[in-house]
């Protein structure tokens, strides 16, 4: 079984023409294409036509039970108020974590802004991601995605759980001591490239990854995700098949973890055929 815990229906160029329907058709190919069965959908901080926003997002899944919603918050509009739409989404059982954009907006996690957001995740156990490492644009500000932030949040709030989305990169050791030190941090492996590895960077990335598992990462510490459409899935799935890890931790990282965390129901498998209710 995969789950991809961290892709995006966005269309990066012109923002002007609405492209969900694309992205998500482009998207079902790529999980039929590579036996994903179920994914994590991540909203942006911001909503223009090729990013939809959590409402839209969450109305065009409604019958796609193998795709959930993880939503992203938008650091300069954020009010108490979005939570209350939220919750209802929280409890349908469609959006299944927090998102936040450290370094594509001016943060610290720990800025005390967030604070009604953590509650709201601790309360609904529901996971934070959070990201970390390199920004896809130029006009992102490194400092504030750095994943050590992370650390000070996790401390504070010990019943929430938070992903340190991309292991951190290029901060990779940095982004293993704080997962190495808290119970309540995870960390993903997405988008460590921009479309296919190039072999020697898949190479170097793959020994990265081995690293912190040989470093004291605990492997069920660790999170598929690929950042779709950002790298490709087949890429992806490739350099899982190739890392030399246990088959044990294999499973864990490729599905069982996003399980655990996330309260995923195995049977929500594009795979799965059900019938009657
Ligand atoms: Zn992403």
């Amino acid at each position: 079984m995969i789950i991809d815990c961290h892709v995006h229906l966005n269309h990066y160029g012109d923002e002007s023409v609405r492209t969900l329907d694309r992205t998500l058709e482009q998207f079902q190919l790529a999980m039929r294409r590579n036996r994903i069965d179920q994914a994590l959908v991540l909203t942006s901080y911001m909503a223009t036509q090729a990013r939809p926003s959590t409402r839209e997002m969450v109305h065009a899944l409604r019958d796609i039970p193998y795709l959930k919603v993880v939503a992203g918050l938008d650091y300069l509009n954020f009010g108490p108020n979005d939570l209350g739409e939220l919750a209802d989404y929280v409890r349908d059982g469609k959006v299944k974590g927090l998102k936040l954009y450290p370094g594509y907006q001016p943060f610290y996690p720990s800025d005390p802004k967030w604070r009604p957001a953590y509650e709201f995740a601790a309360e609904h156990r529901i996971p934070v991601m959070i990201h970390t490492g390199d920004t896809y644009t130029p006009k992102g500000k490194l400092k504030y995605a750095h994943p050590l932030h992370v650390d000070e949040v996790a401390v504070d709030f010990p019943e929430v759980n938070f992903v340190i989305c991309h292991i951190g990169n290029p901060w990779i050791r940095d982004c293993m001591e704080v997962v190495y030190k808290n119970a309540n941090v995870y960390t993903d492996i997405s988008g460590l490239t921009l479309g296919a590895f190039e072999d020697r960077f898949e190479a170097y990335m793959r020994k990265q990854v081995q690293e912190m598992l040989l470093y004291g990462v605990e492997p069920d510490s660790v999170l598929f995700g690929t950042d779709w459409p950002i790298a490709s899935v087949e890429s992806y799935i490739e350099f899982m098949e190739e890392l030399a890890i246990p088959a044990r931790d294999k499973r864990k990282i490729l599905a069982e973890n996003s399980i655990e965390l996330y309260g995923l129901d195995p049977r929500d498998s594009l795979f799965q055929t059900r019938r009657g209710t």
